[in-house]
């Protein structure tokens, strides 16, 4: 094989315009190979499929390689970066941010996640993003459950609600000044596809970080999708986490699936805040408290739960009413604010 040298040098003219840095110092560069006859193949792996800047990439690579002496013909292919790879690049302190992210300020990124549907994880991240910004923190909250998403319906904001700048999508803000972006802000439909691939909701997570005039955030609360999903670990590798509140209910299901969220965490090294368990109980007229669901499961997650704190939330009718309603904000619970104290409390990666 021919010395690659100049080709590499070449390549190393070309810059991931996101990032500010050579694609070959990014390591997207991969296969580079050269054929006796001055034909040079290579893959530049991206980091989204979506990437819109990837032919503006290819052209220059293509032209910084034919000018290196004997090269005849460029043959380029496209491919990916695998999550560990973009998480590696994202991490990086010299990596310069585009325009947008500079502009960014997030200071931490909280996931709200649980093991199945229905356990009202979507009104507990907006609980919390409100009870953070009556607090006095300035607060996001990112809707990732991309096919089921419901945060911009309790806090009555009305689909079609972003609006686009030159840097990229505006967030809607909520009465309590919650900056919020959801694909149902997204779509003037009420009906989203029901068919969502695993990659493609991957990109609109990543978009929706990436692609959001945020500003200065305090806390950006990530609404996840239920489970774990593609979607759930594309967030886990993509976003820079400070750490996630797991919403469980008492019911046994519930409580078999979470440990699998809480693993999920474990394994990503993503430190647990808080474990809520949801309609825990309910109290009756008299003061008495009756377990709808059955006793609680909280104790028997104590082995992945460790020194977290495990918070009950009781079965409160004001609450589904002010969500159907559209009025989340106007729910003040102690438990939340419990939470939302400690999360401020929680030292910020990136202040
Ligand atoms: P998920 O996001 O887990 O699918 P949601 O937040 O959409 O769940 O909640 C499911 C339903 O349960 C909604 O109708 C919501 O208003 C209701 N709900 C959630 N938490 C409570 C609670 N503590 N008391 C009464 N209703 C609740």
């Amino acid at each position: 094989m021919t010395n690659q040298h100049p080709l590499i040098e070449a390549l190393s003219s070309v810059q991931d315009p996101e990032l500010g840095k050579s694609i070959v110092e990014l390591g997207m560069v991969k296969n580079l190979s050269r054929s006796a006859d001055g034909e040079v193949r290579f893959t530049l792996a991206l980091t989204t499929p979506a990437c819109p800047l990837h032919s503006h990439m290819a052209d220059a690579a293509r032209a910084a390689l034919l000018a290196v002496d004997g090269v005849r013909a460029v043959d380029i292919e496209f491919g990916l970066l695998s999550p560990e790879e973009i998480k590696s690049i994202t991490r990086r302190a010299d990596v310069r941010l585009p325009q947008l992210k500079q502009f960014n300020q997030v200071g931490q990124v909280i996931l709200v996640m649980s093991g199945k549907g229905g356990v009202g994880k979507s009104s507990i991240a907006a609980l919390l993003a409100a009870s953070l910004s009556r607090q006095g923190a300035k607060t996001g909250l990112l809707d990732a459950d991309i096919t089921g998403p419901s945060i911009p319906k309790l806090f009555g904001l009305p689909p079609g609600g972003l609006r686009g700048g030159e840097l990229g999508m505006l967030p809607a803000v909520t009465p309590g000044g919650v900056r919020v972006v959801s694909t149902n802000l997204l779509l003037k439909e009420a009906d989203l596809p029901t068919v969502w691939r695993g990659p493609l909701i991957a990109a609109t997570i990543r978009q929706f970080w990436g692609d959001t005039i945020w500003g200065k955030l305090d806390t950006l609360i990530v609404d996840l999708p239920p489970g774990t999903s593609d979607a759930a670990i594309a967030v886990l590798n993509y976003l820079p986490v400070s750490g996630a509140v797991v919403v469980t209910t008492p019911q046994e299901l519930a409580g078999l699936v979470v440990r699998k969220a809480l693993k999920l965490l474990q394994n990503k090294e993503v430190p647990l805040l808080a474990l809520v368990e949801n309609m825990s109980y309910f109290t009756d007229s008299q003061g008495a408290k009756i377990e709808v669901f059955g006793p609680s499961h909280l104790d028997d997650l104590a082995d992945l739960t460790g020194s977290a704190p495990r918070i009950q939330i009781p079965i409160l009718p004001a609450l589904s009413q002010a969500a159907d309603a559209g009025a989340v904000e106007t729910i003040h619970l102690p438990e939340i604010d419990r939470i939302a104290a400690l999360l401020r409390s929680t030292p910020s990666p990136n202040p």
